[in-house]
């Protein structure tokens, strides 16, 4: 038998990637050291080992060796997060499952149950080729599941995405714009919530890099060419302070780094200013030393004299004190922040904290482990919130979709701090209403919510929490949750705990209207199948069988509208047997490519010009007003409807008769339109506001914006906003409603600012 050369790991790199692969390995080594235990080592070697083999053939789309990503992965975790060695393990080993050969009953066989269980939270579940929106949904969901049996899942996730997105540049320009999206759209905000400061930030700054790498460059720029002045300024600023700071015996260093470009980016964008104009673009961090961790109100202590004496020379700002020590950020994040009048006439935020305060608010949960032996108290909001999301995810049957925008919803917020009548304190997210806070004590609590009382007062159960408040939950038995309190509950547990419970009760609904239909059907003498149902379905506009039962279980609607739908439907028949008509949209159709060949071969419907040929009506569910993204419908009955492609009903129409959708946008007339606003008075009488409506959006394909009538002893007074392109337009308008019985005066209000 032929012997088979088997080709050594190391033959598959070059001299010079050997080395580099050993380096990387040494230096993770060099940096866990103080954490390693009994047979960690062995554990890490094993690991990489593995992870070796596994990916020797790989190559990354750099031409690198891909063993680089995984080494680059742990030494984040040890480094910047300052995981140990439980997480090196599980770094090096993060792709093996997903990309080679080995399977999770490999990983349990060599490492254990812990380490699998954790590998089992990186692996992305399997998917098709085209990542639908979906699965992505659906992976993140499985990772989040994974984080309240163990967080470090999340935090090497983390520490993965970090280094894809530096090492982004080698990717094609499609990889890089979908990579980055993903970041900022869960990956940062996670980081955030998890306290981790510093790769929060890295991460958006990665993302305006590739998705706005000009504006990134240009801030980039100007914050370097600023530096040394800003330095200068630094040095002045403090040199007062430091010494009453040291006068005092304060031992303290001095932190004066500008804020993340991504910050100041979104700041110009939010606040419609340039760069020159943001005063804030850093802030002076006093960080004291030597305080001991375990002693909490020494901290405390020693934060407020620092502040004391910053404050005796210079004026702080009252309105921008924030006090994160007597009580932390639900991220963990304490410190003392002020902001100061400097002798040059420039406000300052100073913040002070210790070394301890400091690290927890860069690198985050790790580092209140770090100091968790100490004092479980430090670690309370965060362990809250991982506890909420746990609670989150047990919600049985939300889709990955809704559960995903559910959870990005409580990623990015402040909280608020309110009390029980015995003086627990909660943490809910800002905007929490009574029923959030009911939820928050107990789901029972939250489903029998009838009101609360605030301070001694009675306020409604959407009644909005504010910091502070004492609040006691009335509750009685025969409450039930109800659609309406979707609208103003903003945690995810209220959300999650008021949808499951409507599932159930929407089942006996279903079941009520399944029994009506039925009923009706035989009274009418109709048949109870399929082809029916449909028709029904079609009929009374429902996206399926479950939705129509429900409206008739419900009582939305009665079951006599069957019998109408019965007539209809046979008038309907006869009309078709009589006339024998081609199907209408088909023959809408042949006028449509007729009328394409005498619009000068423009094949899509053009909205506003007056040579349009084609005759045409904006649909009423949806009324696109110039702009919009819009298309045209051919219907049976009534020609082209313009709907918005965003339209409840578009996603319908789309897909069952795609072959009766025509293009169509507004015309570069229509595309100008701009508000006007029309005052109107007269006589009041029945039906004037119908005949207005009917003008403005029928006869003149204007679109109206906002009605604003009163009607005081018989006289009507009022305005009308309405979307016109130019003053013809509007002249003509003004002139067609002036003819409208009862109307006295029409005229246009001048000052409209749009
Ligand atoms: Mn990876």
């Amino acid at each position: 038998m032929a012997k088979i050369a088997v080709k050594k790991v190391d033959e598959f790199y070059s001299e010079a990637e050997r080395k580099i692969i050993k380096s990387k390995y040494r230096d993770i080594l060099k940096m866990a050291k103080p954490y390693l235990q009994g047979d960690d080592l062995k554990q890490i070697r094993k690991a990489f080992d593995i992870s070796m083999d596994a990916h020797k053939e790989m190559r990354r789309k750099s031409g690198e060796p891909y063993i680089y990503h995984p080494l680059d992965v742990a030494m984040i975790c040890v480094e910047e997060i300052g995981l140990g060695p439980t997480a090196i393990v599980c770094a090096l080993l993060h792709d093996v499952v997903e990309d080679t050969e080995l399977t999770l009953d490999d990983i349990e066989g060599q490492f254990g149950p812990k380490v699998a269980k954790i590998i089992d939270g990186l692996t992305k579940i399997a998917e098709n080729f085209e990542q639908s929106q979906s699965a992505q949904a659906e992976n993140f969901r499985k990772m989040l599941l994974t984080l309240s049996e163990d967080v470090r899942v999340i935090l090497i996730k983390l520490a993965d995405r970090l280094h894809n997105m530096r090492t982004l540049q080698s990717m094609a320009r499609n990889s890089q714009l979908k990579i980055a999206h993903e970041t900022i759209y869960i990956y940062a905000p996670l980081a955030h919530r998890l306290g981790l400061y510093q790769i929060k930030s890295e991460l958006e700054d990665l993302y305006l890099k590739y998705n706005e790498p000009e504006a990134y460059a240009e801030i980039a720029k100007k914050l370097k060419s600023r530096k040394k002045k800003r330095e200068e300024f630094i040095n002045t600023f403090m040199e007062p302070i430091s010494k009453r700071l040291k006068a005092a015996n304060i031992d303290f260093y001095i932190k004066g780094r500008p804020k993340h470009i991504y910050s100041i980016w979104n700041k110009i964008r939010k606040q419609n200013t340039s760069f020159e104009n943001i005063y804030d673009l850093f802030a002076i961090r006093i960080i004291l030393k030597d305080i001991s961790p375990t002693a909490n109100d020494r901290e405390k202590a020693a934060c407020w004299l620092a502040y004391s004496i910053v404050t005796d020379e210079y004026k702080p700002n009252p309105d921008r004190l924030k006090d994160w020590i007597s009580t932390p950020r639900s991220n963990g994040y304490e410190s003392l922040h002020t902001t100061v009048m400097s002798h040059t006439g420039v406000w300052v935020e100073v913040q002070i904290r210790t070394e301890r305060m400091d690290e927890v608010a860069e690198r985050g949960y790790a580092a209140h482990w770090k100091y968790k032996g100490a004092d479980t108290s430090l670690n309370k909001p965060l362990d809250q919130w991982i506890n909420q999301v746990r609670e989150t995810l047990e919600s049985k049957d939300n889709s990955a979709m809704e559960f995903l925008e559910d959870f990005r919803g409580n990623l990015y917020n402040e909280d608020v701090f309110v009390f029980s009548p015995k003086g627990d304190l909660k943490v809910l997210r800002k905007g929490a209403t009574v029923l959030d806070f009911a939820y928050e004590i107990h789901t029972e609590i939250g489903s029998k919510c009838t009101a609360g009382k605030l301070n001694g007062h009675l306020v409604p159960i959407s009644h909005v929490l504010a910091n502070g408040d004492q609040l006691e939950i009335l509750t009685t038995k025969t409450q039930k949750p109800s659609e309406d309190w979707l609208r103003f509950v903003v945690t995810s547990k209220a959300k999650a705990r008021i949808k499951d419970a409507l599932k159930e009760e929407n089942k006996v609904y279903i079941g009520d209207g399944k029994d009506i239909i039925t009923k009706k059907l035989k009274i009418l003498g109709l048949e109870n199948n399929l082809e029916t149902l449909n028709q029904l379905r079609a009929y009374f506009n429902k996206k399926d069988y479950n939705d129509l039962y429900y409206f008739f279980g419900k009582g939305y609607i009665q079951p006599d509208e069957i019998r109408r739908f019965k007539q209809e439907r046979e008038s309907h028949e006869n009309k078709r047997k009589k006339a024998d008509l081609k199907d209408e949209a088909y023959k809408n159709a042949k006028n449509f490519e007729r009328a394409v060949k005498k619009n000068n071969g423009e094949d899509s419907l053009l909205i506003g010009d007056d040579l349009q040929v084609l005759d045409y009506t904006l649909s009423k569910c949806c009324s696109p007003i110039p702009g919009d993204d819009v298309f045209g419908f051919l219907t049976v009955n009534e020609g082209i409807k313009v709907h918005r492609t965003s339209c409840p009903n578009s996603q319908q129409l789309l897909t069952t008769y795609g072959n009766r959708v025509i293009k169509a946008r507004w015309s570069s007339q229509m595309e100008k339109a701009h508000l006007a606003t029309i005052h109107m008075k007269g006589i009041d009488r029945m039906g004037i506001i119908q005949d207005i409506s009917t003008i403005i959006s029928e006869e003149l394909h204007i679109n109206m914006r906002g009605v604003n009538v009163n009607t005081d002893g018989g006289v009507f007074e009022g305005q009308i906003k309405v979307f016109v392109f130019d003053t013809k337009h509007l002249d003509k308008l003004i002139k067609k409603l002036g003819k409208i019985k009862g109307v006295d005066n029409v005229s246009r209000i001048r000052n409209e600012a749009a």
